[in-house]
Formats: structure tokens, C-alpha cells, sequence
């Protein structure tokens, strides 16, 4: 099996907990398991993780907040998976190093590219914390941006709810039909919406290669960073 050299892993908050608010350490370590074996199976790693089981700054706007200072506290939310995934990884005996986009030193080292490849060609884990670090963005615009610019092959977005792209959405349409495979120029003639409208012309614009599979399956992680063909690939 090819496998890849490097890959940015994309963890949306969802998958933190466990389909509720905070973090449920149970599932983290089971994530954490599953990106420690492919670390240890020699791929380099890069994680970002999403903040929506904390706070989503849309939906606080919504509900009569300033929209800036929400997304910063969807950015602190962040860090706290961020932490949460580091503990576990570093029990499992992988070294890691949190890299935030907003400045802590206290909790993580601030978002320095250079250091971050240093780290991975060290066999170190990377976490991307606090987003891009401004606010209107999302954590799967941050995916895309990290990937291009530590150099990743693909960037792999894990989902808790659906295990790859359908030509509907198949939690309402049961006719809906999961792709093996896309280019993005069919995505958005299919008007398929994989993601947010920044994130998806980002990685076409660049022609990054994308999978989208399911976590659903104990193991799949493992198995997408190792190349077996899951979920959907997107690719220009
Ligand atoms: N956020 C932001 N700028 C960023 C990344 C995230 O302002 O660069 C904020 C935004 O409020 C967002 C929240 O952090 O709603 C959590 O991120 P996201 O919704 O992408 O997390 P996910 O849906 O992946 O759990």
C-alpha cells in the first residue's frame, strides 16, 4: 500500500465530544490511539481541530453576542482539544508539540511554520490550535492553509456523522449515492457542499488532494493515512 509521506489531519470538534459539550476523554483517547499507531508506522502528522463542541461563533452571534469576541472564544475552545489530544498522544508515548495561532506561551508554542516541519521530520506529532487566529473563519479553511504551507500531501477531514461525499445529503435522501472518488470541478458542478465555500477554493485553487471518510469505524485513521482507499477522495 503507498501511504503518504505527510498528511494534515482534520478533526472537527464534533468528534471531540462525542456528539456533546466539553471533551469526552474516552474518545479522545481512542483518536489518539489511532494517530499514535500511523505516527508510529512512520507518517508525519499534522492535526487541526475544530472548536464546535465548545463554541461556534455564528451560532453565538445568533443568540445576541458580537460576532468578533465569539469566534475568539471559539478559538480558545480550540485549544482546549488541542490539549486534550496532545495528553493522550504523549501517554501513548508520542511526542507532540501544540502550535497556537494566538500567542499563550504558557500552553503551547506559537504557530511558527518552519519549526512545525522541523517537528514532523522529528517524528513529532503537530497540533494547529486557535484557528487561523482571526475571526469569520472556519477550522476547515485553517486545514486546507496549514497543509499547503507545512507541505502535506492530502488533507484528511474525519467526520462523526457521514463517512464520505454524497450526491445528497444521506441522512435526508435516501436515495442519496456516497462517491469514491471526485474532481473538483464535479464537485461544484454537482454542487456538492463538502465544506465552507473558503476552504474548498483553497484546496482546488491549489489542487491538494482531499479525502473525506467517516470515523465511525475504529481504525480508520489509521487506514487513510496509510493509503487504503475509504471515504472519498477529492482531487483537482
Ligand atoms: N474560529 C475563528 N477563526 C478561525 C477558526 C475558528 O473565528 O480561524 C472560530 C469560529 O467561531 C468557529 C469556532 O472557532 O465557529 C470553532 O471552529 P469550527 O466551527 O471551524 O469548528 P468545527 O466545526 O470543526 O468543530
Amino acid at each position: 500500500m503507498p501511504g503518504y509521506r505527510r498528511v494534515l489531519l482534520k478533526l472537527s470538534g464534533e468528534v471531540f465530544g462525542g456528539g456533546k459539550v466539553g471533551v469526552d476523554p474516552d474518545v479522545v483517547q481512542t483518536i489518539a490511539k489511532e494517530i499514535a499507531a500511523a505516527s508510529q508506522a512512520g507518517t508525519e502528522i499534522a492535526v487541526v481541530t475544530g472548536g464546535g463542541n465548545f463554541f461556534r461563533g455564528s451560532e453565538l452571534q445568533q443568540r445576541g453576542m458580537d460576532r468578533v469576541r465569539a469566534d475568539y472564544m471559539g478559538m480558545l475552545g480550540i485549544v482546549m482539544n488541542c490539549l486534550a489530544l496532545q495528553d493522550f498522544l504523549e501517554k501513548l508515548g508520542v511526542e507532540t508539540r501544540v502550535q497556537t495561532a494566538i500567542t499563550m506561551g504558557q500552553v503551547a508554542e506559537p504557530y511558527v511554520p518552519r519549526r512545525a516541519i522541523r517537528h514532523m521530520e522529528k517524528g513529532r506529532v503537530v497540533i494547529f490550535g486557535a484557528g487561523m487566529g482571526l475571526p469569520f473563519f472556519s477550522t476547515d479553511t485553517v486545514a486546507v492553509q496549514r497543509a499547503l504551507e507545512s507541505r502535506c500531501d492530502v488533507v484528511l477531514y474525519a467526520k462523526s456523522g457521514v463517512d464520505g461525499v454524497y450526491s445528497a445529503d444521506p441522512h435526508k435522501d435516501p436515495t442519496a449515492t456516497k462517491y469514491d472518488e471526485l474532481t473538483y470541478s464535479e464537485a461544484i458542478a454537482r454542487d456538492l457542499r463538502i465544506m465552507d465555500q473558503t476552504a474548498f477554493t483553497l484546496c482546488s485553487e491549489n489542487e491538494l488532494p482531499m479525502v473525506v471518510f467517516g470515523m465511525q469505524t475504529e481504525g480508520n485513521i489509521l487506514r487513510v493515512v496509510q493509503g487504503e482507499r475509504i471515504g472519498t477522495l477529492v482531487t483537482a
